[in-house]
């Protein structure tokens, strides 16, 4: 992968990066609004607890994102970037292109989705 492509990569990661940590203080704000409001009323219950499960998953999802991109920005600098982790293919860059913190070859993350790592 030559320097231009990486420089590139590093920058649309970087912008992910900051792009979810805006979201995450976004859903923070709205589960302490949640907290606030914590009317004990039974016929309310279900419907706030569901609310409560959304922004959890929500923002498991967005620190498995950080953690993806964290991830991403170390290959990056060890210059392994690119590098299928799982067979050491290079990733196809139309694939980096459209999700730029993958790990896998299309391959490899199809293997890893049917039967585990
Ligand atoms: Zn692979």
């Amino acid at each position: 992968m030559d320097a231009q492509r990486l420089a590139a990569a590093k920058e649309e990661l970087e912008r992910l990066r900051q792009e979810v940590l805006r979201e995450v203080r976004a859903t923070g704000d709205a589960s302490r609004h949640l907290d606030t409001d914590d009317v004990p009323d039974l016929g309310d219950m279900s419907t706030r607890s569901y609310d409560r499960d959304v922004l959890y998953n929500l923002s498991e999802v967005q620190r498995q994102k950080i953690r993806d991109i964290d991830t991403a920005l170390e290959l990056l600098e060890q210059g392994d970037y690119g590098i299928c982790v799982r067979c050491g293919e290079e990733i196809s860059p139309k694939r980096l292109e459209v999700r730029p913190f993958s790990r896998y070859c299309i391959e490899c993350k199809t293997e890893v989705e049917r039967f585990g790592e």
